[in-house]
C-alpha cells in the first residue's frame, strides 16, 4: 500500500460541459510543473463497459490508450497535458464495476451474502482507485467523476469518494467541485445561487468541497467570492475563478494558475508552493499566440458537425501548426453532404473554392460518405495536394489507388461491399495470417517498421515506432504486389504479421496514410512528427 499518494477528487455541478476534463488535465499539468508526479482516472457513470460501442454522436471520439483500452476522450486531454502513462485502469465505468461484481457473485465469491450497492459496488470502485494509487510511484491521483452531482447514476461514485475521505482524512484527500456562476442580467451581474444549490446537493451526499472552481465569464468580484465562501462553508481564497477562454484550451492552465488554483491545492496538503516550471509549455503558448504563417487544412469526414468526434485529430493538427509557426484554419467537410450531394462528386470545385492547402481523411466506420472521401483523395493525388489518411483514410486511399491507378474498377473494402470480387481491404480472418487469433479489433500499440529510404522513415528519423490502432479491416496482402507494381509504396510494416501500416507515394509532394492513429500520441510539447511534417508540406505547397 502506497501510504503517501494524495487523492484529488473532481466533481461537477449545475450543468455539464463546464470543462471538467480540461480543468483536471490543466491541474495535472500545473502540479507536474511544481515537480510532482501523478496519474489521472476518469470515472464514467454510464452502464456501457466502455465508449467503444457508442456512436461518436453520443460520446464524441473514442480515445485509445497504449494498452488498447477504448476510453473517454478526456483521457486524451490528460495525456496531452501531462506525462501520466494511462492504461485501461485509468478509465472506469459503472458498467465495468457491475460486470465485475456480478461475475464474482455468479462464481459464488460472496459466500451467500446479499450483494448490495454499499458495500460491494462502492468497494469495487475504491479498489480500482487504490489499485492505480498503489501500483505507481505517484504523488497525486486525480479522479474526475463524470456527470453532474445530483444525477442518480453517479451516487455510488460519490459515496465511494466520501468513504475514502473518511478513511484517509483531509491531509490526503482534496475535493474540488466545478460549478457555474452565470451572468444573466443586462448589467452582467454574476449569480451565486446555482453554486450554492450545487454545493448543498453535494453536502447532502456527505462531501464538503475544499475548493470551488467557478466557471464564469470574468474573474469573480470580491463580494461574490465572499458570498460563496460564506454560504458554501470554505475560505474565500478557495473560491477560484475559472474564466471562459475563447481562444485556445491551451491557455487554460495559465488562467487557472493566475487565479491561484495550483497553489491553493498545494496549500491544502501543506506542500511547498515553489515557482512553476513549465518552459516547454510556455514556449508552445508563445508560438501559438504569435503565428507567422497561415495554413488551411480540410478534414473530410462524416461526423463533421460534432465538435468532439475528431478531437485528437484537431488537437494534433494544432500541435503540428504551432511546430511550424503557423495559424491553423480547419475546414470541416462532410464527405456525404458536401462532396457527394452538394458538389455531386466534384471535389476539385469544392477544394478550389475553399482554398485549402492540405487534406486529412480521418478514421471511421461504415460506408456512408466513403465515395465522397474517395473523390477527395483522387483530387489530392492528381493535383499534388498534401494528403494525410488515417485508418479508414488509408483504406479509402488504397481503394482509390486500386480503382484509378491499378485499373481494378470494382476494388472495394469488404466493410462497404461484403461480396466484392476485389476486396483490397478485408478482415484478417480471410487472409490466413497464422499468428492472428481473429474475431476482434486490432487495438492499442503495435510496432511498425519503416522502409529504409522512405519518406515516413525520414520523418520519424527512426527505424520503427509503436503506434495505436483501432480497426478490424486491413490491406489485403495478396493485392500488395499489384499496388506496389503500380507505384504505391508500402513503407510501414508490422514485423509480426507483415500487415501494411503505412503507404506513401514517392512522386507526390506529400501523400502518406497510416493504418494506425498517430493523433493519439501528439502533445503540444511534443507534436507528432507526421502532423508537423504534413503541415510543413501543406504550407510549402501553397507557395
Ligand atoms: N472501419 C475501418 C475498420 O474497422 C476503419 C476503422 C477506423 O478508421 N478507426 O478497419
Amino acid at each position: 500500500m502506497n501510504e503517501t499518494t494524495k487523492f484529488i477528487f473532481i466533481t461537477g455541478g449545475v450543468c455539464s460541459s463546464l470543462g471538467k476534463g480540461i480543468s483536471t488535465a490543466s491541474l495535472g499539468m500545473l502540479l507536474e510543473g511544481h515537480g510532482y508526479t501523478l496519474s489521472v482516472i476518469k470515472m464514467d457513470p454510464y452502464i456501457n463497459i466502455d465508449p467503444g460501442t457508442m456512436s461518436p454522436f453520443q460520446h464524441g471520439e473514442v480515445y485509445v490508450t497504449e494498452d488498447g483500452a477504448e476510453t473517454d476522450l478526456d483521457l486524451g486531454y490528460y495525456e496531452r497535458f501531462t506525462n501520466a502513462k494511462l492504461t485501461k485502469k485509468n478509465s472506469v465505468s459503472t458498467g465495468q464495476i457491475y460486470h465485475e461484481v456480478i461475475t464474482r457473485e455468479r462464481r459464488g465469491d460472496y459466500l451467500g451474502k446479499t450483494v448490495q450497492v454499499i458495500p460491494h459496488i462502492t468497494n469495487e470502485i475504491k479498489k480500482r482507485l487504490f489499485d492505480v494509487a498503489n501500483s505507481e510511484d505517484i504523488d497525486f491521483l486525480l479522479v474526475e467523476i463524470g456527470g453532474t452531482v445530483g444525477d442518480i447514476e453517479s451516487i455510488p461514485f460519490i459515496e465511494a469518494i466520501r468513504q475514502i475521505r473518511h478513511e484517509l482524512g483531509r491531509s490526503r484527500v482534496l475535493n474540488v467541485h466545478l460549478t457555474l456562476v452565470p451572468s444573466i442580467t443586462v448589467a452582467g451581474e454574476q449569480k451565486s445561487k446555482p453554486t450554492q444549490h450545487s454545493v448543498k446537493e453535494l453536502m447532502e451526499l456527505g462531501i464538503i468541497p475544499d475548493i470551488l472552481l467557478c466557471r464564469s465569464n470574468r474573474v469573480l468580484p470580491e463580494d461574490i467570492r465572499s458570498k460563496i465562501s460564506l454560504f458554501c462553508n470554505l475560505p474565500e481564497e478557495n473560491v477560484i475563478s475559472a474564466v471562459d477562454i475563447m481562444d485556445s484550451i491551451y491557455e487554460i492552465p495559465d488562467m487557472l494558475h493566475d487565479n491561484g488554483y495550483d497553489t491553493t491545492v498545494l496549500k491544502h496538503f501543506g506542500l511547498k508552493t515553489g515557482a512553476l516550471k513549465i518552459p516547454e509549455w510556455k514556449k508552445f503558448i508563445t508560438t501559438l499566440r504569435n503565428p507567422k504563417k497561415k495554413v488551411r487544412i480540410a478534414v473530410v469526414g462524416k461526423y463533421i458537425s460534432l465538435q468532439d468526434a475528431y478531437r485528437s485529430i484537431y488537437e494534433a493538427l494544432i500541435h503540428g501548426a504551432v511546430a511550424n509557426d503557423a495559424e491553423l484554419d480547419i475546414v470541416r467537410i462532410d464527405s456525404e453532404e458536401d462532396i457527394e450531394k452538394k458538389y455531386k462528386g466534384n471535389a476539385k470545385a469544392l477544394f478550389t473554392k475553399e482554398k485549402i492547402n492540405g487534406i486529412l481523411i480521418p478514421g471511421g466506420f461504415g460506408n456512408r460518405g466513403v465515395e465522397g472521401k474517395i473523390a477527395a483523395i483522387h483530387f489530392a493525388r492528381n493535383e499534388g495536394i498534401p494528403l494525410f489518411g488515417i485508418c479508414l483514410g488509408l483504406q479509402t486511399t488504397v481503394i482509390e489507388f486500386a480503382r484509378n491507378v491499378c485499373g481494378i474498377k470494382d476494388a472495394n473494402s469488404r466493410e462497404f461491399n461484403p461480396t466484392t470480387k476485389n476486396p483490397v481491404i478485408s478482415l484478417l480472418e480471410e487472409q490466413e495470417i497464422v499468428e492472428y487469433k481473429g474475431g476482434t479489433m486490432r487495438l492499442g500499440a503495435y510496432q511498425c517498421n519503416f522502409l529504409e529510404g522512405s519518406k515516413v522513415h525520414a520523418i520519424y528519423k527512426q527505424p520503427s515506432a509503436m503506434e495505436r490502432h483501432r480497426h478490424r479491416f486491413e490491406v489485403t496482402l495478396k493485392f500488395r504486389s499489384t499496388l506496389e507494381e503500380n507505384g504505391l509504396i508500402c513503407s510501414g510494416i508490422n514485423p509480426q504479421t507483415g500487415l501494411v501500416e503505412v503507404i506513401e507515394l514517392g512522386t507526390h509532394p506529400w501523400f502518406i496514410c497510416t493504418q494506425y492513429h498517430p493523433e493519439f500520441k501528439s502533445k503540444p510539447t511534443k507534436p507528432h512528427p507526421l502532423f508537423a511534417d504534413f503541415i510543413r508540406a501543406s504550407i510549402n505547397v501553397k507557395k
